[in-house]
Protein backbone atom coordinates (compact mmCIF):
# COMPACT_ATOMS: atom_id res chain seq x y z
CA UNK A 1 0.00 0.00 0.00
CA UNK A 2 1.53 3.32 -0.84
CA UNK A 3 2.38 5.74 1.92
CA UNK A 4 -0.73 8.33 0.03
CA UNK A 5 -3.32 5.54 0.48
CA UNK A 6 -2.19 4.21 4.03
CA UNK A 7 -2.44 8.04 4.96
CA UNK A 8 -6.17 8.12 3.41
CA UNK A 9 -7.53 5.48 4.99
CA UNK A 10 -6.11 6.30 8.41
CA UNK A 11 -7.63 9.93 7.96
CA UNK A 12 -10.81 7.65 6.94
CA UNK A 13 -10.66 5.61 10.07
CA UNK A 14 -9.92 8.43 12.51
CA UNK A 15 -11.99 10.72 10.98
CA UNK A 16 -15.30 8.81 12.10
CA UNK A 17 -13.69 8.33 15.62
CA UNK A 18 -15.31 11.14 16.93
CA UNK A 19 -18.50 10.75 15.62
CA UNK A 20 -18.62 6.96 16.82
CA UNK A 21 -17.48 8.27 20.34
CA UNK A 22 -19.89 10.80 20.36
CA UNK A 23 -23.05 8.00 19.61
CA UNK A 24 -21.07 6.15 22.29
CA UNK A 25 -21.42 8.66 24.82
CA UNK A 26 -24.90 10.23 23.83
CA UNK A 27 -26.44 6.36 24.42
CA UNK A 28 -24.12 5.95 27.55
CA UNK A 29 -25.75 9.45 28.92
CA UNK A 30 -29.21 8.58 27.88
CA UNK A 31 -29.13 4.54 29.80
CA UNK A 32 -28.31 6.40 32.93
CA UNK A 33 -30.55 9.51 32.73
CA UNK A 34 -33.49 7.32 32.13
CA UNK A 35 -36.20 6.40 34.98
CA UNK A 36 -35.33 3.67 37.18
CA UNK A 37 -39.12 2.43 36.46
CA UNK A 38 -38.07 2.74 32.21
CA UNK A 39 -34.82 0.82 32.98
CA UNK A 40 -36.46 -1.57 34.78
CA UNK A 41 -38.75 -2.34 32.05
CA UNK A 42 -36.19 -2.38 29.16
CA UNK A 43 -34.20 -4.54 31.33
CA UNK A 44 -36.74 -6.89 31.69
CA UNK A 45 -37.89 -6.75 28.01
CA UNK A 46 -34.19 -7.54 27.10
CA UNK A 47 -33.90 -10.33 29.30
CA UNK A 48 -37.11 -12.18 27.82
CA UNK A 49 -35.12 -12.06 24.87
CA UNK A 50 -32.05 -13.55 26.24
CA UNK A 51 -33.28 -15.65 28.82
CA UNK A 52 -35.31 -17.53 25.86
CA UNK A 53 -32.32 -17.90 23.75
CA UNK A 54 -30.36 -19.49 26.66
CA UNK A 55 -32.89 -21.55 27.67
CA UNK A 56 -33.46 -22.58 24.03
CA UNK A 57 -29.46 -23.02 23.25
CA UNK A 58 -29.56 -20.18 20.73
CA UNK A 59 -26.23 -18.40 19.97
CA UNK A 60 -26.77 -15.60 22.50
CA UNK A 61 -23.64 -12.71 21.79
CA UNK A 62 -24.55 -10.34 24.66
CA UNK A 63 -27.96 -8.15 25.66
CA UNK A 64 -27.66 -4.86 26.47
CA UNK A 65 -29.93 -1.94 27.84
CA UNK A 66 -27.82 0.46 26.23
CA UNK A 67 -30.40 2.59 23.81
CA UNK A 68 -29.26 3.01 19.99
CA UNK A 69 -30.33 6.76 20.10
CA UNK A 70 -29.76 7.34 16.44
CA UNK A 71 -31.24 3.42 15.77
CA UNK A 72 -34.26 4.13 17.89
CA UNK A 73 -33.90 1.02 20.54
CA UNK A 74 -34.15 0.89 24.14
CA UNK A 75 -32.24 -2.51 24.47
CA UNK A 76 -30.95 -5.23 21.84
CA UNK A 77 -29.97 -9.11 22.42
CA UNK A 78 -27.84 -10.14 19.62
CA UNK A 79 -27.84 -13.95 18.59
CA UNK A 80 -25.66 -15.24 16.13
CA UNK A 81 -27.90 -16.92 13.04
CA UNK A 82 -28.13 -20.61 13.84
CA UNK A 83 -31.02 -21.36 11.12
CA UNK A 84 -27.51 -20.80 9.06
CA UNK A 85 -25.96 -24.03 10.29
CA UNK A 86 -29.19 -25.83 10.46
CA UNK A 87 -27.85 -29.30 8.93
CA UNK A 88 -31.82 -30.16 7.16
CA UNK A 89 -35.37 -27.79 6.71
CA UNK A 90 -36.86 -29.60 9.58
CA UNK A 91 -34.10 -28.46 12.21
CA UNK A 92 -34.28 -24.96 10.25
CA UNK A 93 -37.89 -25.03 10.92
CA UNK A 94 -37.75 -25.65 14.35
CA UNK A 95 -34.55 -23.03 14.84
CA UNK A 96 -37.70 -20.17 13.07
CA UNK A 97 -40.09 -21.31 15.12
CA UNK A 98 -37.74 -20.64 18.51
CA UNK A 99 -36.89 -17.41 17.12
CA UNK A 100 -40.51 -16.25 17.28
CA UNK A 101 -40.74 -17.47 20.41
CA UNK A 102 -37.51 -15.26 21.42
CA UNK A 103 -38.88 -12.11 19.66
CA UNK A 104 -42.63 -12.66 21.15
CA UNK A 105 -40.62 -12.98 24.82
CA UNK A 106 -39.65 -9.24 25.50
CA UNK A 107 -43.21 -7.99 25.39
CA UNK A 108 -44.34 -11.25 27.38
CA UNK A 109 -41.78 -11.12 30.24
CA UNK A 110 -42.86 -7.48 30.20
CA UNK A 111 -46.46 -8.98 30.54
CA UNK A 112 -46.02 -11.44 33.41
CA UNK A 113 -43.40 -9.44 35.29
CA UNK A 114 -44.60 -5.83 35.67
CA UNK A 115 -48.08 -6.73 36.02
CA UNK A 116 -49.03 -2.83 36.43
CA UNK A 117 -47.43 -2.06 33.19
CA UNK A 118 -50.61 -0.67 31.06
CA UNK A 119 -49.20 -1.76 27.40
CA UNK A 120 -46.65 -4.62 27.85
CA UNK A 121 -46.65 -4.67 23.98
CA UNK A 122 -45.53 -1.00 23.50
CA UNK A 123 -41.92 -0.87 21.98
CA UNK A 124 -41.90 -4.11 20.90
CA UNK A 125 -43.36 -3.54 17.00
CA UNK A 126 -40.65 -4.45 15.42
CA UNK A 127 -40.49 -7.88 17.50
CA UNK A 128 -43.97 -8.51 15.96
CA UNK A 129 -42.42 -8.02 12.47
CA UNK A 130 -39.41 -10.46 12.61
CA UNK A 131 -41.64 -12.98 14.45
CA UNK A 132 -44.34 -12.50 11.68
CA UNK A 133 -41.05 -13.03 8.97
CA UNK A 134 -39.94 -15.87 10.25
CA UNK A 135 -43.03 -17.75 10.59
CA UNK A 136 -44.82 -16.25 7.74
CA UNK A 137 -41.77 -16.07 5.60
CA UNK A 138 -39.29 -18.36 6.37
CA UNK A 139 -41.18 -21.50 7.32
CA UNK A 140 -44.28 -20.45 5.40
CA UNK A 141 -46.87 -22.68 4.41
CA UNK A 142 -50.90 -22.56 4.07
CA UNK A 143 -52.61 -19.76 5.92
CA UNK A 144 -54.06 -22.39 8.70
CA UNK A 145 -50.79 -23.77 9.21
CA UNK A 146 -49.57 -20.49 9.60
CA UNK A 147 -52.00 -19.41 11.80
CA UNK A 148 -51.23 -22.55 13.90
CA UNK A 149 -47.56 -21.60 14.31
CA UNK A 150 -48.58 -18.16 15.44
CA UNK A 151 -50.52 -19.52 18.42
CA UNK A 152 -47.67 -22.02 19.01
CA UNK A 153 -44.93 -20.08 19.04
CA UNK A 154 -46.88 -17.20 21.49
CA UNK A 155 -47.96 -19.90 23.87
CA UNK A 156 -44.53 -21.52 24.06
CA UNK A 157 -43.55 -18.50 24.87
CA UNK A 158 -45.82 -17.75 27.53
CA UNK A 159 -44.82 -20.97 29.22
CA UNK A 160 -40.79 -20.02 28.89
CA UNK A 161 -41.56 -17.19 30.34
CA UNK A 162 -43.46 -18.22 33.29
CA UNK A 163 -41.31 -21.32 33.85
CA UNK A 164 -38.15 -19.03 33.53
CA UNK A 165 -39.62 -16.06 35.45
CA UNK A 166 -36.54 -16.15 37.86
CA UNK A 167 -34.02 -16.57 35.96
CA UNK A 168 -35.49 -13.55 33.45
CA UNK A 169 -35.83 -11.04 36.51
CA UNK A 170 -32.10 -12.13 37.42
CA UNK A 171 -30.87 -11.48 33.70
CA UNK A 172 -32.71 -7.88 33.86
CA UNK A 173 -31.25 -7.27 37.70
CA UNK A 174 -27.60 -7.89 36.67
CA UNK A 175 -28.02 -5.75 33.06
CA UNK A 176 -29.55 -2.81 35.91
CA UNK A 177 -26.33 -3.30 37.27
CA UNK A 178 -24.29 -3.32 34.20
CA UNK A 179 -26.12 -2.43 31.25
CA UNK A 180 -24.20 -5.20 29.07
CA UNK A 181 -23.53 -8.46 29.79
CA UNK A 182 -21.99 -10.63 27.81
CA UNK A 183 -23.02 -14.07 26.46
CA UNK A 184 -20.61 -15.93 29.12
CA UNK A 185 -21.95 -13.82 31.75
CA UNK A 186 -25.72 -13.54 30.84
CA UNK A 187 -25.24 -17.70 31.23
CA UNK A 188 -23.49 -17.44 34.08
CA UNK A 189 -26.56 -15.61 35.87
CA UNK A 190 -29.27 -18.07 34.28
CA UNK A 191 -27.59 -21.09 35.48
CA UNK A 192 -26.69 -19.97 39.09
CA UNK A 193 -30.60 -19.24 39.41
CA UNK A 194 -32.25 -21.92 37.97
CA UNK A 195 -29.68 -24.42 40.36
CA UNK A 196 -30.94 -22.45 42.99
CA UNK A 197 -34.11 -23.61 42.73
CA UNK A 198 -33.19 -26.98 41.11
CA UNK A 199 -35.36 -27.29 38.39
CA UNK A 200 -35.20 -29.25 35.52
CA UNK A 201 -34.75 -27.14 32.42
CA UNK A 202 -38.03 -26.78 30.23
CA UNK A 203 -37.00 -27.14 26.90
CA UNK A 204 -39.60 -28.83 25.16
CA UNK A 205 -37.16 -31.32 23.91
CA UNK A 206 -39.95 -34.01 23.17
CA UNK A 207 -41.61 -32.23 20.60
CA UNK A 208 -40.57 -33.17 17.03
CA UNK A 209 -41.41 -29.71 15.63
CA UNK A 210 -38.70 -28.50 17.63
CA UNK A 211 -35.97 -30.92 17.45
ZN1 LIG B 1 -37.66 -6.60 21.93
Amino acid sequence: MSLRTTAKRLAHKFGSLPALLRDCLRDTLAARTRSAAETRRTAIHEAGHAGLMIALGLSLVWVSIIPDVRGGTLGQAYCLEDYATAADLRTRNAIYLQYAMVYYAGAEAVRQLIPTDPDPDAGAASDEQYADEVIRHRIGGDARSIELLFSLAKRRCALLVEYYQPEIQALAGALEAELILSAKNARKVFKRSLAGRAVRPLTFKSDFTLH
